[in-house]
Parts: C-alpha cells; sequence; structure tokens
C-alpha cells in the first residue's frame, strides 16, 4: 500500500531494487560489526535479512575492511553499500569489486577531482552512489552565506554537489540530507524535495537509544513520510542495528507510507472494560506480525467505539463481558467467547 501522495522521483537501480519512482520505500540500516571481521559482519547481516533489512551498509574505513568486501558481497543476499568517509580511492576500489552502491560525502572525499574521478568511476561501472550531506560537513563559503550549517545551506551544498554529477552526465544518484536536530532534518527534505528529483534516504542522524531514539526518529520521518518524501529509510539507533528494523516498519505503517503486516488498532482500555482486552491485542500482534499481509485489525475494549473502529478496519472485536462481538469488514459476524477469539482472529488473517 502506497501513500497517493508520494513525490515523484527517477528510478534509481541499487542492486536488484530499484529505488524512487513510487517503488517500495525500502527499509536500510547499517552493520555495527567491524567489517574486517567478514564472518561477524556476515552474522549481523544474516539476523538483519532475517528481521527485514533490505539494504545493507558496511563501513569502509581502512585497508582491511576494504578487502573484506568481495568477501562479505559473496554472501550478502540484498543490495550492499559501501560508506567511504576521507579515501576517494576506497570508494573507487569498493565499486571495482562490485559493491551495489556506495554512499560519499564530497565534502570530506579529498577535494573536487577526487570527487569526479569517484564520479566517473560509477558512472563505468553503473554503480549507484549517495550522497550523504550532513551539517559537518557544509562548505566554508556556504557556512559563511548561511551564517551555519542551517538546512537551507545543507540542501545548496547537495545540490551543488548533484549538479557536478550532472556535469559528468552520471545520474544514479540518491540524496540524504541527514541532522539531528528534527526540525532541520524536516525543513531540508522538504526543500530539497522541490529543488530536485532523485531518490531520498531519510534519517535522524544519531537520534539516540532504543526509546527515545525510535520517537525521534518517527517524528522527523514520520512528518517527512506524510508529506509523501522519502524512498528509503534508516532508523539510527544506538545498539544492535537489529533493533532498527521493526521501528522502520512500523513509522512506515503508522504513516500509511508502506504496510506489510497487519496493523492492530487498540483502545487504551478504561473502567468499561470487562475482558483481558490488553491480553488478546497483545498476543493478536505477537501472531500476525509475521504475516505479510496490509491488514486493519481493531481491538476494541467495549461497544462504545467498537462498531465505529470495526467499519474502518478489515477484521475487528468489540469486547463485552467475557467475550467480543467480531466483525468482518463492518459486518457483525458472531460472538467469540475470551478464550477463542485470539485463535479466531488469527485464523481469519491466515485465511485473508
Ligand atoms: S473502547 Fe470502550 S473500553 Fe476502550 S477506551 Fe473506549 S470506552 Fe473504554
Amino acid at each position: 500500500m502506497n501513500n497517493p501522495q508520494r513525490r515523484k522521483t527517477r528510478a534509481i537501480g541499487v542492486g536488484k531494487l530499484v529505488l524512487g519512482q513510487g517503488n517500495p520505500i525500502r527499509v536500510q540500516s547499517m552493520t555495527s560489526t567491524k567489517t574486517s571481521d567478514i564472518a561477524a559482519t556476515c552474522k549481523q547481516i544474516k539476523r538483519l535479512v532475517n528481521a527485514g533489512c533490505e539494504i545493507v551498509r558496511v563501513a569502509v574505513p581502512d585497508l582491511k575492511a576494504l578487502k573484506a568486501l568481495p568477501g562479505i558481497k559473496k554472501y550478502c543476499p540484498v543490495p550492499l553499500v559501501a560508506d567511504i568517509h576521507f579515501q576517494a580511492a576506497y570508494a573507487i576500489a569498493a565499486v571495482a569489486v562490485g559493491v551495489d552502491k556506495i554512499r560519499i560525502n564530497p565534502g570530506n572525499i579529498g577535494g573536487l577531482e577526487r570527487f569526479k574521478a569517484v564520479i566517473r568511476c560509477c558512472k563505468n561501472k553503473g554503480v549507484a552512489m549517495r550522497i550523504g550531506v550532513n551539517s559537518g560537513s557544509v562548505e566554508k563559503e556556504l557556512l559563511e552565506k548561511h551564517s551555519g550549517p542551517t538546512p537551507k545551506a545543507m540542501v545548496e551544498s547537495a545540490v551543488h554537489y548533484l549538479s557536478i554529477c550532472e556535469s559528468l552526465r552520471y545520474n544514479q544518484l540518491v540524496v540524504s540530507i541527514k541532522a539531528t536536530h528534527v526540525m532541520d532534518a524536516v525543513s531540508a527534505n522538504r526543500d530539497l524535495s522541490e529543488k530536485m528529483d532523485y531518490p531520498i534516504h531519510l534519517g535522524i542522524t544519531e537520534a539516540g537509544g532504543k526509546y527515545y531514539g525510535s520517537i525521534k526518529s518517527a517524528t522527523g520521518l514520520g512528518a517527512l513520510l506524510v508529506d509523501g518524501i522519502g524512498d528509503t529509510i534508516r532508523v539510527s539507533l544506538t545498539g544492535d542495528p537489529v533493533n532498527e528494523i521493526p521501528v522502520a516498519y512500523d513509522i512506515l505503517k503508522a504513516t500509511g507510507a508502506r504496510i506489510v503486516s497487519p496493523e492492530i488498532i487498540s483502545c487504551p482500555t478504561c473502567g468499561r472494560l470487562q475482558y483481558n482486552m490488553e491480553k488478546a491485542a497483545a498476543e493478536i500482534e505477537k501472531m500476525v506480525r509475521h504475516i505479510k499481509k496490509p491488514l486493519r485489525i481493531a481491538v476494541m475494549g467495549c461497544v462504545v467505539n467498537g462498531p465505529g473502529e470495526a467499519r474502518e478496519a478489515d477484521i475487528a472485536l468489540a469486547g463485552g463481558k467475557g467475550a467480543a462481538l467480531l466483525f468482518i469488514r463492518g459486518k457483525k459476524i458472531k460472538q467469540v467467547g475470551e478464550k477463542e477469539m485470539v485463535r479466531e482472529v488469527v485464523r481469519i488473517v491466515e485465511e485473508w
């Protein structure tokens, strides 16, 4: 299910996937292992992919990491991105060994000529490049012009780098402007999406730990996704990157940007509740999470709001005393007892 308001962007191939032009918004992450440790990195990639990660990025900070890329690429079941700072030679070598995309920050790659060498290499090999701009890398002149690394300065910087790529007739580009302040990230990406039509990679950088980082990412990415902006997302959380994946999918689900598994709508409960709704809702959520069907399931405490929500949902339970009324597509089907309601809803989802 896609947001009908989604901004039109160009289609850019990244390995076997295509970003932009209405294609599903892809969920990506980055490994936290030493890239030079091929076994540990591949093990983490396997866990990420099992969790639903669709594009994996690895850091290439040194020669050992660069040398590990062919071994990782051979194993990696999803498109592999090499993240490179400071070393244009590493970017060129990573492209040569067959990574599917490189992520560079042109502001720290060693000057214009080296940036151009990387562009030519990507162009010759037909490999995509993400231009990642952040507040720390904005050029001196733009910092002076905008009195600091403001959203406008970051957008101008990104657009400038895109124009250099275009001057060399290279356009397999994805762009990201990341800021740690939500307002800056939202404002910069809104502005950027007005100024160009390359796919946008969204993220709130250094968002924080699992709880606050998820909330911060949801507010920033959520605002942009409801505007129809964003073609791939990364939720950055301190700790195991596997934790990022369900958060990313839930942000996509909550904004209606991409719904791949059932959405559970449940009330907060109140004094009218007469059955163990919390348990029922939690069990249903757990049991249907892996089912790839974009359904809305409402689990409501009582008949005050139950029938109303049932009309909006594909499947709904409106609670009563130790039981609930079961609705399918807004139509009342039957009453189900507390003991069988979870099993019954899961069965309907499986058969849907
Ligand atoms: S649906 Fe019923 S139980 Fe749930 S919060 Fe509303 S009134 Fe209370």
